[in-house]
């Protein structure tokens, strides 16, 4: 055998188990990669690994003993004369057993996702009826153009961490009731980066970022309502170390309109007519959204009525088409009447019979004591 596993652990060929054990044991410790990644370790690291494997087991032993290879019988080899990965994954799990599991985490990236943003946009209601372009202004964190988003200072680099040798963690073997447990954790100097920046960029202090502002010209599709959100991809905040952007969203705020509420797609008013022009009918106009337009008042128009203009309304945002236009009608009574309006109503008033009407009282829409009574009676 060219290799000698003695030698290798660091015992005599008469040694127990228990000194072998603890041979491999503190060398295990001393060469493991977490501790030391240098190659020409890990080489080692192998050896002691193929070494503790043969001559813990005491049939491997035996066999060793009497000058075979006990690990190319196995048929793991596979090499000339190494151990490839299966010997080392074997090792792995030995390691796991001795040290409990010290998962390889790596360094984490200094670069992340930006997180989204939004803006609020105020739009009157023509635009979120028929939509509209609008330019508006952003405030984000976009890269940093003196160190393209790497934090170094122009001319210098991160470096790798002297610390964690750039793994991120550091590691630490500490003893317990249970033998001996490595443990991980972020590596203090680099915060888990594996990289330190020896000089920061001036203009972003590392980051990879600066606060920007810009103009983003918006498409706002007809139909948007109060609360709607339109997401701009990739145009929110660069992530730190310069890494993607997250997503803009853009709130739309409708301003209330003078004349027109909203109402889904629909849109209401009101308009005001005396009692005269509600009876005789008339023609009034309305500035609707689509330009001047007469609303046909009927004769006989009663308050509380209303005229719909069809497709006078807000597109929908969806499918196409628009809501109505609905005009609801007041009827106002005339008062201060000068002399001869009352005595033309008074004559107006005989003609049609109704100089001492009864009312007429619609079924459930009785007054305040026939309410009194059903509150008393229980009902
Ligand atoms: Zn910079
Ligand atoms: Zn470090």
């Amino acid at each position: 055998m060219a290799t000698d596993y003695y030698a290798v652990l660091g015992v005599r060929r008469d040694a127990s188990q228990d000194e072998i054990k603890k041979a491999f044991r503190r060398l295990a410790r001393e060469l493991h990669p977490d501790v030391n990644p240098d190659p020409k370790t890990q080489e080692r690291f192998k050896e002691i690994n193929a070494a503790y494997e043969v001559l813990s087991d005491p049939q491997k032993k035996q066999v060793y003993d009497l000058g075979g290879d006990p690990l190319s019988a196995n048929g793991g080899g596979g090499g000339a004369g190494g151990f490839g990965a299966g010997g080392f994954g074997n090792f792995s799990d030995i390691m796991d057993a001795f040290f409990g599991t010290a998962s390889q985490r790596g360094p984490r990236s200094r670069t992340r996702r930006g997180q989204d943003a939004m803006i609020r946009l105020e739009i009157d209601l023509s635009e979120a009826a028929f939509g509209t372009t609008k330019d508006i202004q952003v405030d984000t964190a976009v890269v940093c153009n003196t160190c393209s988003g790497e934090g170094a200072a122009p001319g210098t680099s991160a470096q790798t961490c002297d610390m964690c040798r750039g793994r991120g963690e550091v590691s630490q073997v500490t003893r317990s009731f249970l033998g001996q447990v490595m443990t991980s954790r972020p590596c203090p100097q680099c915060q888990g980066f594996g990289t330190v920046v020896p000089t920061p960029c001036p203009e972003c202090a590392g980051d990879g970022r600066i606060r920007s502002r810009r103009t983003l010209t918006v498409k706002i599709p007809a139909g948007v309502d109060n609360g709607t959100r339109i997401q701009l991809a990739g145009e929110g905040e660069v992530g730190p170390g310069g890494g993607p952007p997250g997503d803009l969203y853009v709130e739309i705020h409708e301003l209330p309109h003078a004349v027109f509420q909203r109402r889904g797609d629909d849109l209401h008013c009101t308009v005001t007519i005396p009692m005269t022009a509600a009876a005789l009918g008339t023609k009034c106009p309305l500035e609707t959204l689509d330009g001047l337009e007469e609303i046909d008042i009927r004769p006989g128009t009663q308050s509380g009525q209303s005229v719909p203009l069809h497709g006078r309304g807000i597109t929908h945002l969806r499918g196409g088409g628009r809501g109505d236009l609905i005009v609801h009608v007041e009827v106002t009574t005339p008062s201060k009447l000068d002399a001869e309006q009352e005595r033309l109503l008074r004559e107006f008033s005989k003609l049609r019979g109704e100089e001492r009407p009864l009312g007429q009282f619609q079924p459930g829409q009785q007054g305040l004591f026939s309410r009194l009574k059903d509150a008393f009676n229980g009902r």
